[in-house]
């Protein structure tokens, strides 16, 4: 009996944390798209990245398949919840185990290592061998939506949340801090595949913001698949000569554009 309660916490603890990724996705996402897609679309068409707008079945895809995701990935904090029970993990809940200059640090440290591991999964998973298993789900949005922001083939959401039990067994992490870094890539995320570019005229010429990315890079990769790998930073794929040869004039076309949208922006 006592084991069967226990079993029943745990099952509900999993439901629950399913259901929290989820809805958290689903408020983020159903936000950028009610204001962009719906209420304000008329007036960010000009900032619109591929013309047209997506079809509903493709909506339901990308809703469908992050749903998948959001139990993958609960599934994966069931683990590490275990885990950190044997002692297995160096997750902190008590805020002065370190300091406060380390919790910085450390929320820091894990995007870029995330930015890196990203970059060097993301093109693995272009490989010709692995694209069609892993990846492919993910690109069936040529012209993604916010919803796209989790919309990945199981397989590829293991690979993508398998960050988290590589980096806490490499240093301490605060809860707090696996918290907020879930929140930041997810908003990252939906930005990524919002369909508008948000960032200023003239940010990839900045010599400090250009190494960011920005939700034309990464349509870029939606639309024309071999280039713009990378996630939050542009290091990557400016070191390994990754980037669209037109990402720039691209971005410069879109921010630059008058009230109206005339011609395709992709040359
Ligand atoms: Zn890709
Ligand atoms: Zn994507």
């Amino acid at each position: 009996m006592h084991i069967l309660i226990e079993y029943f916490g745990l099952f509900s603890g999993y439901l629950l944390t399913a259901l929290t990724i989820f809805f958290r996705y689903a408020f983020f996402a159903g936000i950028a798209f009610s204001i962009f897609y719906v209420w304000r679309r008329k007036h960010y068409l000009r900032l619109k990245i591929q013309e047209r707008f997506p079809k509903y079945q493709q909506i339901w895809r990308e809703i469908i398949h992050s749903a998948y995701t959001a139990f993958i990935f609960a599934t994966m904090g069931l683990g590490i919840y275990f885990l950190r029970q044997h002692g297995y993990t160096r997750i902190y809940t008590d805020i002065h185990d370190y300091s406060w200059g380390y919790l910085v640090f450390s929320f820091l440290f894990l995007v870029v290592l995330h930015d890196t591991y990203f970059y060097w999964m993301h093109r693995l998973m272009h490989h010709p061998r692995l694209f069609r298993l892993l990846h492919k789900v993910h690109h069936q949005s040529s012209n993604p939506t916010p919803w796209a922001a989790l919309s990945f083939h199981p397989l590829e959401a293991i690979l993508e949340i398998a960050i988290i039990p590589i980096a806490v067994f490499i240093l301490p992490f605060h809860a707090l801090v696996l918290l907020l870094f879930a929140t930041w890539s997810l908003l990252w995320n939906i930005i990524g595949h919002l369909g508008f570019e948000l960032f200023p005229k003239g940010f990839v010429h900045h010599p400090v913001f250009r190494w960011f990315n920005t939700s034309t890079h990464h349509n870029m990769h939606h639309h024309q698949v071999k280039c713009n790998y990378g996630l939050y930073f542009n290091f990557w794929d400016s070191w390994m000569n990754t980037n669209h040869h037109a990402y720039k004039e691209t971005f410069d076309q879109i921010t630059q554009k008058e009230k109206h949208v005339s011609k395709p922006v992709f040359p």
